[in-house]
């Protein structure tokens, strides 16, 4: 270990710079986090060449009234680690599909190569074949896809719903009410077009809807 060098120099303090280097930055945005929350607390990110290196809570939230205390400060330990998120080696990146349909996917295109709906079809409406990947799910077992498989299959099971219930009967929500029908903009706007149903996933967790009216109640009383 002849290579470590002990500098024995406390005097040059050389062990702050490590602490300089974790708080510089070259320029700070507004922000918040699409972390399935929420909360949509305003955040001031910090970056340096273009990596978040951390954020702190905006203090600027307008007063409502002077008989009401201020917002902030609004955030919580979530929101404060998620720039390390970002950059997690387990964050998902790529799509995942069960492994099992993908198999019974791949073999039904082999028998309907120009009938994607009709491969679909094959999967969906037979039993076996739907007792398969339905009784998969909450066993993990994802297998990591690409998009054009994923769009195929998406699209192929869209069409074969729309033609054999209609159009109505394809739904979907966006996972957070106070961000994401803006930010996921592209799917609300594909499900309006076809004529499909867009729910907020609180129509999917039935808590926050409750509490809510009870807030409007107690507002109009
Ligand atoms: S700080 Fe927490 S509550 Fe606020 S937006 Fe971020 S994750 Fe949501």
């Amino acid at each position: 270990m002849t290579w470590i060098k002990d500098v024995f120099a406390p005097e040059k303090r050389q062990w702050e710079d490590f602490y300089r280097n974790r708080w510089q930055y070259d320029k700070i945005v507004r922000s918040t986090h699409g972390v399935n929350c929420t909360g949509s607390c305003s955040w001031n990110v910090y970056v340096k060449g273009g990596i978040v290196t951390w954020e702190l809570q905006a203090l600027d939230y307008p007063i409502i009234s002077k008989d009401i205390p201020p917002h902030e400060p609004r955030g919580c330990q979530r929101g404060i680690s998620c720039s390390w998120y970002l950059y997690s080696p387990l964050r998902v990146k790529y799509p995942y599909i069960r492994g099992v349909l993908l198999d019974l996917w791949n073999e039904a295109k082999k028998k309907f190569p120009d009938d994607l709906v009709g491969a679909w079809n094959s999967i969906a409406q037979d039993k076996a074949h739907r007792k398969t990947y339905q009784t998969a799910r909450g066993k993990g077992g994802f297998r990591r896809a690409d998009w054009a498989v994923v769009n195929e299959i998406m699209a192929a099971a869209n069409i074969a719903t729309i033609k054999r219930y209609g159009p109505d009967r394809i739904v979907g929500f966006s996972p957070i009410p106070a961000m994401s029908m803006a930010s996921y903009a592209a799917g609300a706007r594909f499900l309006q077009l076809m004529g499909g149903v867009n729910l907020s996933f609180y129509d999917w967790y039935c808590d926050l809807p409750r509490h809510h009216l009870k807030s409007g109640v107690n507002r109009q009383m």
